[in-house]
């Protein structure tokens, strides 16, 4: 074979100056763009010239101004858009710099943007970057890029789907556009020059694909699953997209989907309909640190199918996304932390692309002349022929250097998104970040006028600043469990692997525990798989009231010696069982999954919950067990400091099996007390798992005592007995009242006022304004209420929807909910499962029948035909009336109430017409209405704009009030204190006249 021009010039790239090159071409491209206008949004006159401007010199008004962008579609009337324009950028509301406070004043004030053509304004800037969705229009644009030798790759603005139908009628629109497209793009006269590759003819119609809006149920549990239905939607496009001979392009979006996508690609164009056709490619994200394999992975996969494919290499268009998701997981970062690194990193795999331009057709999708300048000289060294890849730039943006690009003969494609304004916001908005990032190219060159020079450097001699390492935790400092990345094959694994393991383990007995030794009892209850009740998960003991004394006196005789322990040392059990569950964390997300019916990341987050309790009350107590000073005064030490409350029953429910339960356990543990632990009876498997847990860590024998038992009998027996000093309780309001009261009277004998620590339930409501994010408020909404099939006390049952938006958000909210897959939790995917067991059931089910007659059964899903599961299909009912059971009774299921409300005063009104203060929510964009909601909704725990469960150890410290608790908050730092009763140590320190020196000079330091 004779040589490659790439092997050619091997020889001479050792003499090669890159850098001079760069430059060259770098200095090139800048004089060609200094011929052209520069980009309108940097022209600082007009509108969007003076509000880019003031963006990029005020921080604070950037991110106003974008929230009101953001909003701004969905506002109907001109006094919406007036109050949210002063609600965002009143002279009140925005804070802005001196230097802009001038600038305001010189262009006529605040009010020249309150003119009444704001709407229109913001329409038109983002007429600048989309072509909008008039087809005479979308195609006449395209026709003008044509003549100017731009060849084009059009996008279907609307990344969330949030239902299946929405997902067909994406799929569709996507058909529809391509026929459209087909048909005009074969009456231009004459080819695009940038179609003209030294290959051949590339295709003129090439469309740009988004995948996440080809399913609505994307799960990372379940990829499989999501790549089929996918596929399903994909496949008419692609077979008419081979019909047309059009090109098809994934789109890379956020990482939770970048594997994804890229096995997509590799299954579905190994399918032998579309082996040979339709010509395809995919964009790659330089920002990613794994992107270098991937895209080594992807040329094998092309080499192996002999697929001339083409990779779009970008830098990534989500970076803020992605860093702020992995900080609150807790994940690694998957971004580079400097920019200079993403820079760096491109420039890397362009050079990979060149290096393998025999196997794949490169584009380089970058508004960046460093960038480009690099591709050109690198190219020129390796001999790649400047036409056989191509540029690819955004529409709207950087025209200068499209124009220079064209001018030095590349080949360039606009990438053009179509649509409607409303879903366009998203794209609106990440397109005017990038134009007003301080760090981005666009404003450094057409705003900042930094130098040609600093603008051209190598960006391999600044990426070497070390990165900030992730930081390892100081071994004192709480840090949540991170919940398991389920995009990762290997924790998928894990957890099928431990069904497997657990199934072959079922139906074993468990005993109480007493004194750390098991107990066995004449009865055993089953404790039975919600999805499937001939499934014995295990049999748990049933304790007499007899066993149930027996563990008390274990505890009475275990606290004393407990409590003289010194906290660090209680404190290092929890953490010693913290890393035990950790070290278990598949096989008790099995149990979790069989005995309670979770799903794989409900089960999960359940795991990691009981994890986080372990380490932060230990932190908590290892702060708490030192004394502290009350106040510091000459001569008299004052230290206050805790003591245990003595013996408590800790009384949990089946709902968040593990957390919970470990959660009430451990406080009252690490605080110095001994506990019976008495866990629910749908879930006994995983509080006798728990105790195996708290005797491997090494508790001592009686410190906590497993009674598993009918809770009416034994459970009443020990709540009333004078010899009890505190029970913790987490259930229904009933049982919860009952324990209140019970406590409440003292008997005879009865050393100390009983402490009652009690979680009760919720009616928990959500407020929808008229101006929330659709998008977000249906799939939250979805979540809340449907989440763990509505059995948490947490969970969304009454939606309050203001009357602008009622019947769209309804239709929507329906959707969604029907796009949703039903079944059993162990089946990766499924989102809801069955309830806990047969008498919740018909209990919903018989709510769910007399709710028809208070309210209209606006949607009911359809569940699996499985008589051996306890399914109850999640239903919605609207136009339910404040006075109805439905609004006012907590189901403790899948069953949601939705009301209209005629503004937000009444929203407001009704939600708080409730007897119980547990959670709550609103979604709204109205600053005003925000602030309003943080004030007057009761609630313990207020979500804004997003989902209303899974509260997070430390960072939402929860429980509610009124009639569904007591005040208390689980996982915040003050929950310790009701295991504990203060005690205040003063000692006079002066002998004779005079203070030891040590108090002094401990005063001294203290004063110091
Ligand atoms: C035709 C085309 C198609 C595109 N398709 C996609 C796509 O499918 N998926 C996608 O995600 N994006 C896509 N983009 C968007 C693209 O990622 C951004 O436009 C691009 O990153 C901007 O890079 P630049 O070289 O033009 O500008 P520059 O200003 O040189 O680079 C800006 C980029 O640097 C990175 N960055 C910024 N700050 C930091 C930091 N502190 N640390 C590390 N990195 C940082 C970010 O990626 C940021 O976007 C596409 C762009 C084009 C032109």
């Amino acid at each position: 074979m004779p040589p490659t021009a790439l092997e050619k010039n091997k020889d001479k790239s050792t003499t090669f100056d890159l850098e001079a090159k760069v430059r060259q071409y770098g200095e090139q491209l800048f004089a060609q763009m200094d011929a052209a206008e520069p980009p309108s949004l940097f022209s600082k006159k007009g509108f969007y010239g003076t509000v880019m401007d003031w963006s990029m010199r005020d921080e604070h008004f950037k991110t106003q101004l974008f929230r009101f962008v953001d909003v701004l579609p969905t506002l109907t009337s001109s006094s919406e858009v007036g109050k949210h324009l002063k609600e965002y950028l009143g002279d009140d509301e925005v804070k802005l710099s001196p230097a802009l406070r001038v600038g305001l004043k010189a262009a006529g004030g605040m009010s020249w943007l309150f003119g009444s053509g704001i709407k229109a304004q913001v329409t038109g800037m983002a007429r600048q970057f989309m072509l909008g969705d008039d087809n005479k229009e979308i195609v006449a644009t395209l026709k003008k890029l044509n003549e100017q030798e731009i060849a084009f790759t059009v996008d279907i603005l609307g990344e969330t789907v949030v239902s299946e139908a929405e997902a067909d009628q994406y799929a569709k629109r996507y058909l529809d556009l391509m026929d459209l497209l087909a048909r005009e793009v074969s009456k231009w006269s004459r080819p695009c020059q940038s179609n003209e590759s030294p290959r051949g003819r590339l295709p003129a119609l090439n469309v740009s694909v988004k995948i996440s809006a080809l399913y609505s149920q994307i799960q990372p549990t379940d990829p499989d699953t999501a790549i089929n239905r996918i596929s399903v939607r994909l496949r008419p496009i692609l077979r008419r997209a081979k019909e047309l001979g059009a090109f098809i392009n994934f789109d890379m979006e956020s990482y939770v989907l970048k594997d994804l996508t890229l096995q997509l690609f590799k299954t579905i164009f190994a399918e032998s309909e579309f082996a040979s056709g339709p010509t395809c490619g995919l964009a790659m994200q330089a920002y990613l640190k794994d992107c270098e394999g991937d895209l080594r992975d992807l040329l094998d996969w092309a080499r192996e199918h002999k697929r001339r494919i083409t990779v779009r290499l970008v830098k990534g268009a989500y970076w803020d996304y992605e860093t702020i998701i992995a900080q609150q997981r807790h994940w690694s970062i998957p971004v580079f932390a400097h920019k200079a690194e993403t820079d760096a990193n491109f420039e890397k795999l362009s050079l990979l692309l060149l290096e393998n331009d025999r196997i794949i057709d490169a584009a380089f999708g970058s508004h960046n002349v460093r960038s480009i300048a690099h591709v050109l000289a690198q190219a020129e060294r390796l001999g790649v022929a400047r036409r056989n890849f191509e540029f690819q730039m955004l529409y709207g943006m950087a025209d200068p250097i499209k124009a220079a690009v064209l001018a030095m003969d590349c080949r360039l494609r606009e990438y053009c998104p179509v649509g409607e304004l409303l879903p366009g916001m998203a794209y609106l908005v990440r397109r005017l970040l990038e134009n007003t990032s301080n760090e981005g190219f666009l404003a450094n060159k057409f705003a900042k006028d930094t130098s040609r020079d600093a603008l051209l450097r190598n960006p391999s001699d600044l990426a070497r600043i070390p990165a900030p390492q992730d930081s390892t935790p100081d071994a004192r400092t709480f840090v949540n469990e991170p919940h398991i990345d389920f995009t990762l094959p290997r924790e998928r694994e894990k957890i099928r692997a431990a069904l497997q393991r657990l199934r072959q383990n079922l139906g074993n007995r468990h005993p109480l525990v007493i004194n750390n030794k098991p107990v066995s009892t004449a009865d055993w209850l089953p404790s039975l798989n919600p999805a499937n009740q001939t499934e014995i998960i295990g049999y748990a003991a049933q304790a007499s009231v007899a066993e149930a004394d027996s563990a008390l006196a274990s505890a009475r005789t275990a606290q004393p010696k407990w409590a003289r322990t010194p906290a660090a040392e209680r404190a290092a059990i929890l953490e010693k069982v913290a890393a035990l569950m950790r070290r278990d964390k598949a096989d008790l997300c099995a149990l979790e999954i069989l005995e309670a019916g979770k799903n794989w990341p409900e089960a999960d987050a359940d795991v990691a919950e009981a994890i986080d309790f372990c380490n932060f009350y230990a932190a908590v107590m290892r702060d708490l067990g030192r004394p502290k000073r009350t106040q510091v005064v000459a001569g008299e030490s004052n230290l206050q400091h805790w003591w245990p409350r003595g013996i408590g029953v800790i009384i949990a429910p089946w709902n968040f099996p593990l957390a919970i339960l470990t959660g009430m356990a451990s406080a009252a543990i690490v605080a110095g007390n001994a506990i019976i632990i008495k866990p629910s009876d749908q879930t006994p498997v995983i509080g006798a798992r728990l105790m195996e847990l708290l005797i491997e860590a090494g508790l001592p024998a009686g410190v906590a005592n497993l009674l598993t038992g009918p809770g009416g009998k034994v459970g009443a027996h020990l709540v009333s007995h004078p010899q009890i000093d505190f029970i913790a309780f987490t259930g229904s309001k009933e049982v919860g009242l009952r324990i209140w009261e019970s406590a409440g009277r003292t008997a005879p004998g009865q050393a100390n006022l009983k402490k009652v620590v009690c979680e009760m339930g919720g009616k928990n409501c959500v407020i929808v304004d008229s101006d929330a994010d659709m998008d977000e408020a249906v799939v939250g909404c979805i979540a809340s209420a449907f989440g763990y099939q509505g059995q948490k006390c947490s969970a969304l049952s009454r939606l309050i929807v203001l009357e602008d938006n009622y019947d769209k958000f309804v239709e929507r909210l329906i959707a969604a909910a029907g796009s949703l897959p039903i079944g059993p939790g162990e089946q990766a995917g499924n989102v809801i499962g069955p309830v806990i067991a047969r008498d919740a059931e018909q209990r919903i089910l018989g709510i769910i029948e007399a709710g028809k007659k208070e309210a209209k059964l606006a949607w009911q899903g359809t569940v699996p035909n499985d008589a051996n599961a306890c399914y109850v299909p999640p239903t919605i009912f609207t136009e339910v009336p404040s006075t109805s059971r439905l609004f006012r009774e907590e189901i403790f299921g899948p069953v949601l109430a939705v009301s209209k409300a005629k503004d937000f005063d009444q929203a407001i009104e009704l939600a708080n017409e409730s007897e119980f203060a547990l959670t709550g929510g609103c979604y709204s964009r109205s600053p005003v209405n925000i602030e309003r909601i943080k004030n007057e909704l009761v609630c313990g725990n207020l979500y804004i704009n997003r989902t209303i469960t899974g509260a997070i150890v430390e960072r939402h410290p929860f429980g509610g009030f009124k009639m569904s608790g007591g005040g208390t908050k689980a996982g915040g730092r003050e929950y310790l204190v009701n295991f504990l009763v203060p005690r205040v140590v003063t000692e006079n320190c002066i002998r004779r006249g005079f203070a030891p020196v040590e108090e002094s000079q401990g005063m001294r330091r203290e004063l110091a």
